[in-house]
């Protein structure tokens, strides 16, 4: 279900489920409630992993959000990669206002797997105030990845 959510220079577009329209939700609110513009329905915000088009988008997201960014390094002949694909959605959905997640293609961004010196996919990184804070390799269900989560924003003062 990625390509639901696209980004900008300021923030996540997503597309109200009740009128339609297109609200962006910009990146230094990713944690607050939110409603549309038009007709002021709750929006239930970034709830599903968002797929990354350039190393832009990735370094502007990860410099602005307001939240932990989880990020998974993934690429399509990956067999593990396919299976974490659905628990990141769990994850997504279940956290959406705490955390936003993110899918980087390492073949189509592969500058990004080497500045970060990925050497194994899937690899989940999270990073939080625009640096990187954690990082694990390899395949895990849904809360696993929570406490993987957990353990990382435990480890760092609140901000
Ligand atoms: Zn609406």
């Amino acid at each position: 279900m990625a390509g639901s959510f696209a980004v900008d220079d300021r923030g996540v577009i997503v597309a109200c489920k009740s009128c339609g329209k297109k609200n962006r939700l910009a990146y230094e609110r990713l944690g607050d409630s939110v409603q549309c513009g038009d007709c002021k329905e709750p929006m239930a915000g970034v709830n599903e992993p968002i797929e990354l088009r350039s190393s832009g988008e990735f370094d502007t997201l990860v410099a602005k959000a307001s939240v932990p960014v989880v990020v998974d390094y993934w690429a399509p002949w990956c067999g593990p990669c396919r299976m974490v694909a659905p628990e990141l959605q769990k994850v997504a959905a279940r956290q959406a206002g705490q955390v936003i997640v993110v899918k980087v293609n390492t073949d189509e961004l592969s500058d990004l797997g080497q500045r970060f010196g990925i050497r194994s996919i899937p690899t989940l990184a999270v990073f939080d105030g625009g640096k990187e804070i954690a990082r694990e390799s390899g395949a895990r269900p849904a809360p696993e990845i929570e406490a993987f989560i957990a353990r990382a924003r435990a480890a760092v003062p609140a901000r």
